[in-house]
């Protein structure tokens, strides 16, 4: 290896899969044999068994007082929803097609909120006969639910959802501070407090969502301390007591060459502070943290099969089965700003020693379609299995499966 090798930033090791006579274990199957009891290429395979570890390292951590809610637009195939129904303590959905697969899952209403910037009449109707707690995010969406409230003769159940005068330093994306689609400007929470009063909707908290997919612990621990003092703050104009604080969530997991896991033990901390400082200032409240991609992510493969192998000019090409049509963030098209690559390997042969330089490309007609950029790989061929990790969100749903006319993927819970 030289020394630029060396100093070449790697992929955190993809480890929580074990490898068995050189092939992957995905939910305690050798991939080939996997592959074939799902009968067809690509897939993404979610991993039970991760997926309740994961829920429990987290229980381990956090203030058993703090809810952890499950962000189901990580992840919102019905099998993986009806699983971490039963893990966690709530489901935050964005739609009401979400809210469907929630309740289909069997998640009580009260342990269902529904957020998002662009409610239909329609779905704040939904959302009020379902009895799901609703966070607001906007003005309109008040006079709106007094009269739905009217016509079904039910109350709406309301949590406001803050945009925040401060940012989650160091996020992948983010979603709160400065001018915002998402929530209520803090400096206009005060006439909307009001305005919820007026029009008698069941007030039951604050909702802060600062920004996702972020690997440092003290910017996380930063957002959720703003995060609560800015909520003591506006709780005292609330016209009803805080019975849920939902600090967001945000926390992320590595992807790229270099990233590393986050450290959950300041979290932990920081979480057991606030929630021993609300039982003396918010009483009545409980502190919730909800959470997508942390929950799922690194549960769950893409799998696709090598059609063709090619070499051009030197360099080698697997063209492999399946792409960017389902798999939009691997091939760095979902709001990556430069493409880098995900953890990828060959799957049935994990341990092999004989590796190569190599770039997987989908069967699209796009240079877009880009699993791995010249990554050190097991030499392959057709028929071998690509593997891309961290996988398990924002994959099938987040993709453009109708682009150029290709067979869907299929999804497994195993
Ligand atoms: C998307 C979203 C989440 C989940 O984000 P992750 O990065 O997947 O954890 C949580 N809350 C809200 C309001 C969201 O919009």
């Amino acid at each position: 290896m030289s020394v630029t090798e060396r100093q070449l930033p790697v992929h955190a090791p993809m480890n929580q899969f074990a490898v068995r006579g050189g092939e992957l274990v995905v939910g305690g199957e050798c991939l080939s044999l996997l592959a074939a009891r799902v009968g067809q290429t690509p897939f993404y395979a979610y991993d039970r068994a991760l997926l309740r570890e994961r829920v429990a390292t987290l229980r381990h951590v956090l203030p058993p007082t703090v809810k952890l809610h499950y962000a189901m637009k990580a992840n919102p195939m019905p099998a993986v929803v009806g699983l971490m129904a039963g893990l966690v303590d709530g489901v935050d959905v964005a739609s009401a097609g979400e809210l469907k697969v929630a309740l289909d899952a069997g998640t009580k209403p009260h342990e269902i909120s529904f957020a998002g910037p662009g409610k239909r009449d329609a779905e704040l109707r939904q959302a009020v006969a379902s009895r799901v707690l609703i966070n607001l995010e906007s003005f309109r969406e008040v006079a709106v639910l007094q009269a739905i409230c009217s016509q079904l003769g039910l109350p709406a159940r309301v949590a406001v959802r803050v945009n925040p005068d401060f940012e989650l330093k160091g996020s992948g994306m983010k979603m709160g501070g400065g001018p915002k689609q998402f929530g209520v400007d803090v400096e206009q929470i005060p006439a909307l407090l009001v305005s919820i009063a007026r029009a008698g909707l069941a007030f039951e908290g604050f909702h802060l969502f600062a920004g996702s997919q972020n690997l440092r612990a003290e910017s996380i621990c930063e957002a959720q301390q703003k995060s609560y003092e800015l909520a003591l703050r506006l709780a005292q104009q609330a016209p009803a007591p805080v019975r849920f604080l939902n600090l967001g969530g945000g926390f992320g997991i590595p992807y790229f060459p270099g990233e590393q896991p986050l450290d959950l033990a300041p979290i932990g901390d920081n979480l057991a502070r606030l929630a021993q400082r609300a039982q003396a200032e918010l009483p009545d409240a409980s502190l919730v943290i909800e959470l997508g991609r942390y929950l799922v992510g690194e549960a769950g493969v893409y799998v696709t099969r090598v059609v063709d192998r090619k070499v051009s000019r030197g360099q080698v090409y697997l063209v492999a089965d399946g792409g960017l049509h389902h798999h939009l963030a691997a091939s760095g098209n979902f709001g990556q700003v430069v493409r880098k690559n995900y953890p990828v390997t060959v799957g049935n042969r994990a341990d092999a020693r004989e590796r190569e330089t190599a770039s997987v490309v989908g069967p699209l007609c796009t240079p877009l379609d880009l699993l791995a950029d010249r990554m050190t790989l097991p030499v392959a061929q057709a028929g071998d299995l690509v593997v891309v990790f961290q996988s398990g969100a924002y994959g099938a749903s987040a993709s453009p499966q109708g682009f150029l006319g290709h067979p869907a993927c299929l999804e497994v819970l195993v």
